[in-house]
């Protein structure tokens, strides 16, 4: 069923057309945020949801914008206080979804990109079973291990733990609705804002 892609108001029949929770996935270094930059320079309208992380941030992230940089016990108070739609741990430290602002964007009528880790994705379908979940896949295993080493952000550690998850995330790939291999960001990008329904 295409239907829930359409435009809104395409289909008057079908009242429970409405804009979608879409779930952004893939192994770590694949090139989510990149695709997602991208989309929100094409469409600033589109509304993306800012996590709450523990990670520090890199050179060039901003609080607020590309994360809430939050300390641990901050963290913690989030999943105490059910603050998270869904959160989970990854390569060392723990990044969470804000509930309340996706919610408030659902309900008014907006789609909502969420761009989270695997264990993130499945709680999300858990949840909300109506979420799109799209996988975003590397060309190839070599060019995922290039992206991850040649980002020069992380430490040898680091790049190694997030290899690790990487082949463990690449395995997931059949949970997913749709597959978009990253060849180009432009054009994963556009694919993406189709399944949005927003182009
Ligand atoms: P990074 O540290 O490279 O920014 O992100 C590491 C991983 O955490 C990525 O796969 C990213 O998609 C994921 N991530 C970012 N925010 C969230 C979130 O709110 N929830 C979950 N489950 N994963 C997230």
């Amino acid at each position: 069923d295409t239907r829930p892609h359409a435009p809104l108001g395409d289909a008057p029949e079908h009242p429970d057309v409405r804009p979608r929770l879409t779930v952004l996935s893939g192994p770590s270094g694949v090139g989510k945020s990149t695709v997602v930059a991208h989309m929100r320079k094409v469409h600033p309208e589109v509304w993306l949801s800012v996590s709450a992380t523990t990670r520090g941030p890199r050179p060039g992230e901003r609080d607020g914008v590309q994360y809430h940089f939050v300390g641990d016990d901050e963290f913690d108070k989030l999943v105490a206080n059910g603050e998270l739609l869904e959160w989970a741990e990854f390569a060392g430290n723990r990044y969470g979804t804000p509930r309340r602002a996706v919610l408030e964007r659902l309900e008014s009528g907006e789609p909502v990109l969420l761009e989270i880790d695997l264990q993130g994705a499945r709680l999300v379908r858990e949840s909300m079973p109506e979420a799109q979940l799209v996988f975003l896949a590397p060309p190839s295993w070599d060019e995922l291990v290039r992206r991850l080493t040649g980002r020069g952000t992380e430490s040898p550690e680091v790049i190694e733990r997030r290899l690790e998850a990487a082949k463990i995330e690449l395995a997931a790939e059949a949970e997913f609705d749709t597959t978009l291999v990253n060849t180009s960001v432009e054009d994963v990008a556009r694919e993406l804002l189709a399944l949005m329904a927003v182009v």
